[in-house]
């Protein structure tokens, strides 16, 4: 529980930030690029009302085509179907196989989402991956997709996500603004664009 109440300390912080916002703003409503969050680790503006409200995630799987939107958090407590449902949506898709998700990770995921809804972006998250089978994360590597051997994906501690209007800086500085774990960007041109990876391990980021 300590993590949470973490997560809910320094995320509070973060929600007031008219900076990042105004890029998301941006984002919503133009295609143009935007320059890099600016840092919002000194932020200390609360906005307790964004962290009491029920919870709801909205995800998306682009590889099994599954879509779903879930309220999994509600008068302070985790709702355990909920959750459950959770961990299948994040499943390893190709693997068959479904583990639990930290549950950390649905806050970061989940605050993602509200956040850049409050300017208009209410789609669901692209999951591109949840949970992975050390055989998946292997075979990942040995097809040359970027995977590390010793994955957080393996452990339920990463998802790599999208979201279609906002480029890989700005989602990858909002979650970096929760300082709960790694963020690694990936970026990609073509249409899709790249993607963000986002765990509750050590706090790092890097660029693959
Ligand atoms: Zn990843």
């Amino acid at each position: 529980m300590a993590s949470r109440r973490d997560f809910l300390k320094q995320g509070a912080g973060l929600c007031a930030l008219g900076a990042l916002g105004a890029q998301i703003a941006a984002a919503a409503s133009s295609t143009t690029e935007m320059s890099p969050p600016p840092d919002l680790f000194d932020a200390q503006l609360l906005d307790l009302d964004f962290w009491v409200k029920p919870r709801t995630l909205s995800v998306v799987r682009p590889a099994s085509g599954e879509r779903a939107k879930v309220l999994y958090w509600k008068d302070g407590e985790v709702i355990d179907s909920a959750y459950q449902e959770l961990c299948h949506l994040l499943r390893d898709v190709n693997g068959r196989e479904t583990a639990p998700i930290d549950p950390k990770l649905l806050e970061m995921l989940w605050g993602t989402q509200a956040f850049i809804a409050r300017y208009g972006l209410t789609q669901p998250l692209e999951i591109l991956s949840g949970y992975r089978t050390e055989a998946s994360n292997k075979r990942l590597i040995e097809e040359g997709v970027p995977a590390a051997r010793k994955s957080l994906h393996m452990l339920g501690k990463a998802a790599d996500i999208r979201v279609a209007a906002l480029n890989e800086e700005v989602l990858g500085g909002l979650i970096r603004s929760f300082r709960q774990g790694g963020v690694g960007y990936y970026y990609r041109s073509g249409p899709k664009g790249g993607w963000i990876h986002a765990d509750t391990g050590l706090q790092r980021t890097w660029k693959g």
